[in-house]
Order: structure tokens, then sequence, then C-alpha cells
């Protein structure tokens, strides 16, 4: 008897990962299925996420209510979460389940300046005049990674699958302010693979340099110190640190000819002094510099150190500077990619409905965009440009050149709109949201089974980190050892509008949703003429 359990032990230690592995793989189709049905059947969840964090509007360093009902909700779920991490306040780790692999999930949750709007109408109506909203749609991306994670869950105890589920926030991320942060804490350190999500109006993924429409950055910003007078008693007596500000932005002019086509850079003054009567003894400019590669990057910031030192001289002030965040080019892994565009294709473009593309055209018409509604096809997967051409940054990039990482891109809003407007959140909670949300949850539940049953996968989307990607370029931080994440950021602006926005907060138990409890039709457009 004894002897007998011996040998099937051996048995079945010598078969079992073969053993398994097959049975594994003709599991996964019906396991998709299983996913795809338990997301469909979680689409109120993922509609009041969506509705939800729309009405909390939270700016970078400042997503307390966003965090707070998010890890909530993970709790009550099972999932264990640890709060602040990497010194961020409104950031936070949540975890389910043991063992390899280690999937991670990242999305971001905070909002643009000025950009409040009433969802489903399709001009400019703020909500509050001048409040924060979510101009970008970054309130979709948590109901994305949520509902799926919710259904790994379920499939994961149901099935007995191993390994590890977490969540992370991209917190502050319209600065660029945490992710940097997130590596140099070490918390990709155990992650296998980082399926990252964002909203847009195509339903895509990509790899390489992509459509080459992304550049990296860093963000600084310069203090001036002058010494204040009576502007016209005894000009003599000040030096004006709203000088220094001006001749650096002057330089900075001038030297923009002079820079390679693929720099962008651009600037806000966030302190020009008080009144005109008093000679600005502060004053500060913030700068984004943005190129296509490492050295490059760090090359357009060590000029603007110059300018910086040069226009202090001029003026005889003094400048200090501070990193705010930083961004290196997205890099996305190849097989992460071509796995998870079969499950996109899979999954296909939601059925909008009349009323939604009424919505898109609307708009389009309105703010003067070409008017062509919302897409119907899903985005076939492309070679990567060979010439990037750079744009926007995402500080998901810095992940990208530690752990193997992809970006879905879910179809949650209308094309041909400005990007960090109010236009972009007229569709963000509205059913063109609540579908895209949906559709997406299913991709990203759908590539986690693909990484989670097939291990040889996770080695292949390594080798392709190791071999290709990492071959001759290696990770470097901007930030320098004594930087911190700017987490008072944001802070003054968020209280100023916080009561009132306290009184538009979705109530889910009251509402069915976001646009029945602000008494709007869906959609509102102009009559036409
Ligand atoms: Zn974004």
């Amino acid at each position: 008897m004894k002897k007998w359990f011996r040998i099937a032990g051996l048995v079945s230690v010598l078969f079992l990962p073969a053993l398994l592995f097959a049975q594994q793989s003709t599991e996964l189709p019906a396991l998709k299925q299983e996913a795809v049905t338990e997301v469909d059947r979680l689409q109120t969840f993922t509609q009041q996420m969506v509705d939800q964090i729309f009405s909390y509007s939270e700016l970078g360093f400042q997503e307390f209510e966003t965090s707070r009902y998010v890890t909530g909700i993970l709790e009550k779920n099972g999932f264990r979460v640890e709060r602040g991490v990497a010194g961020i306040p409104t950031a936070w780790v949540a975890t389910y389940g043991s063992g390899k692999p280690v999937v991670a999930f990242i999305t971001d949750i905070d909002c643009i300046p000025r950009a409040s709007q009433k969802p489903g109408v399709a001009y400019h109506d703020p909500l509050i005049e001048g409040a924060p909203g979510h101009g970008e749609g970054h309130n979709s991306g948590m109901a994305v990674n949520i509902t799926a994670a919710l259904v790994l869950k379920k499939l994961m105890e149901g099935h007995k699958l191993a390994g590890t589920i977490k969540i992370f926030p991209g917190v502050a991320e319209e600065i660029l302010g945490s992710k940097a942060f997130y590596v140099r804490a070490g918390l990709f350190k155990d992650v296998d693979i980082v399926l990252g999500t964002h909203v847009w109006h195509e339903f895509s993924t990509s790899y390489g340099t992509g459509d080459g429409k992304w550049s990296g950055l860093v963000s600084v910003q310069y203090f001036f110190h002058g010494k204040a007078a009576h502007a016209a008693g005894a000009p003599w007596d000040g030096r004006s640190a709203l000088d220094g500000v001006s001749l650096m932005n002057a330089g900075w002019e001038f030297r923009r000819e002079h820079l390679r086509l693929q720099q962008r850079s651009h600037y806000v003054i966030i302190n020009g002094g008080d009144q005109p009567n008093v000679v600005p003894s502060e004053a500060a400019v913030w700068y984004y510099f943005r190129e296509l590669d490492y050295p490059h990057i760090k090359s357009l910031y060590e000029i603007g150190n110059t300018m910086a030192d040069a226009a202090a001289q001029m003026s005889d002030t003094t400048v200090n500077r501070k990193l705010v965040g930083s961004a290196w080019p997205t890099h996305f892994n190849k097989v992460i990619a071509e796995w998870q565009q079969k499950n996109i294709e899979q999954v296909g473009m939601p059925r909008w409905s009349e009323a939604d593309q009424m919505l898109a055209k609307a708009l389009q018409k309105e703010i003067g965009a070409k008017v062509e509604g919302l897409k119907d096809k899903v985005t076939p997967l492309s070679e990567p440009v060979k010439e990037p051409i750079g744009g926007g940054s995402d500080d998901v990039g810095d992940i990208s050149w530690n752990v193997p990482t992809v970006y879905l891109m879910y179809p949650a809003n209308i094309p041909h709109l400005p990007g960090h407007s109010w236009a972009n959140a007229v569709a963000m909670a509205t059913p063109i949201a609540h579908k895209g949300s949906t559709a997406g949850a299913k991709v990203q539940a759908m590539t986690a089974l693909d990484f989670l049953l097939q291990s040889e996968l996770v080695k292949q989307a390594w080798d392709y980190f190791r071999d290709v990607q990492t071959k001759e370029i290696h990770y470097e931080s901007f930030l320098a050892p004594e930087d911190k994440p700017m987490v008072e950021m944001n802070k003054e602006k968020m209280e100023k509008f916080l009561p009132q926005l306290k009184k538009y907060y979705y109530d889910s138990a009251k509402y069915k949703s976001y646009l029945e409890q602000l008494g709007i039709t869906y959609p509102t457009v102009k009559a036409q003429p």
C-alpha cells in the first residue's frame, strides 16, 4: 500500500508538469469564455465605478476619495492592500493569490485642471466653473482593471489556478509624478508582466516604439529669488525674480530653433509676482523637456539648467530647481502585445447605439473636428514605426524598461478630440465609456489568463525584454537620490473646489447612473439649424 503510494507519487512528480500544461492549454479557451461572461455580468458594477470616479474629479497626488473608494472595493473582495507606498499618500498596491507568475495591472486615476464638464452634453457646459474634471478619461481605467481582477480572482479560486494578481494606481500621471518613484521603491521587483491600460477612442495595443508618437521627459520647476522694492520709488534697490523667468523663457525661445526637430518643450509661469508696484522677489516657471531617448532628454534638461543659471546672472537674482516628474519613452513588449491583440480581435468593438453616435458626431462638429462618429473596427497590430516623431509622455515608460509591459488602449472616448480639455470629458460618464470599459476589462482578464496558464509565455516576454529591448539600452532613472514625490502639489486647487465637488458625488444607491443623478438627457446636443 505504502509502496504503491510512493510509485504513484513519483509518477505524478514526473508527469504532472506536462500533464498540467496540456490540461491548462485545453482549458484556456473555456476559461476565457467564462471570463467574458463574468465581465458581462459585472456591467452595472463597471458602470458605477466609471461614474463614481468621474464624479470625484481629483487632481494628481490628491486622489484621496478615489483611492479610498477603489481600495475599499478591493479589500471587501479579499485583496490585501498596502497603502502609502513609495512615499505617496494616495498610492497603494493590492494583491491577491500567491506564487508565480505575478501579473500586475496599472492604470491612471488623476484628472485635468479646469476640465469640469457635464457628461453627455456635446458643448462646453461645466458642472462647476473652473473646477478640475476628467478631461482625459482616467476615471474609466480602474473600472477596467478592477472588473478584470475580480473576475480573475473568481476563476482562480474556482479552478485552483496558481499565480498572483497585483493592482497599482497611476497617481499624478498628468504631471508624470509617480511611476519612476514606484520603480525606485522596488515595487515591480517581483512582477513578471505588467498589463497597463489607458482610455482611448481605438481598441488597440502596440509594441516597441509603437506609432512613434511617444516622448520621454523631465518636468522641472525653476524658482528665481530676487529682492523686493517699491517698483516706482526705488526700483534700483530691487532685483526682479520675474526678470529671471522672462529672460530664461526668451533664451529658450531663441534656442528652440537650434534643437532637434524631435524635441518638444513647453512652460507655464507658476508664480509671476504679486502686484506691479512691488518688484517681485519670488517668481517661478515650470518646464516640460521632451525628447525621444534618455541621452537627448538629459541634454535638453542640461540646456534648460544652463539657461536658468544665465538668466539669474543677467537679472542679478538666484535660482534653484526642483524635479517634479520624469518619464522614459515607452517601449512595450512584443510577445504580450501579440497575445493581447488576439484577445482584442476576439472581443471586438462595443455595439454603439444611435445616441452614442449622435453625441460623438455633435461634439466633433461643435469643436470643428472631422465628423466621423465612433470607431466601429478594432485597430490591427502594426510594426513599430522606424522614425518616431514623438508626442505625449506617460511615466509607465519607466515601468516598461524594468518589466515586460503593454498598454491596452480601450475604446471609451470619442475620436478627434484635443486631449486634456473639457471636450475629452463629455463621453466619460456615458454609455460610450461604460461599454468601452467593459470591452477593456474582457481583454485584460483574457490576457492575464494567457500568461497565468502558459508559463512559457512569461519566459518569451522576458526573452524579448532582455535580448531585444534592453540589449543595448539600459535603464537609468532621471531621479536624483534627493528627489522626492511632490505630494503637496494640487493641494490648494483641490481644497478650493472640494466643497462644491462633494455636492455632485455620484450616489449609486439612489441613481442608476450619473446621467440620471444630474438629470441630463442623453445625448444633449445643440438643435440642428
Ligand atoms: Zn493619460
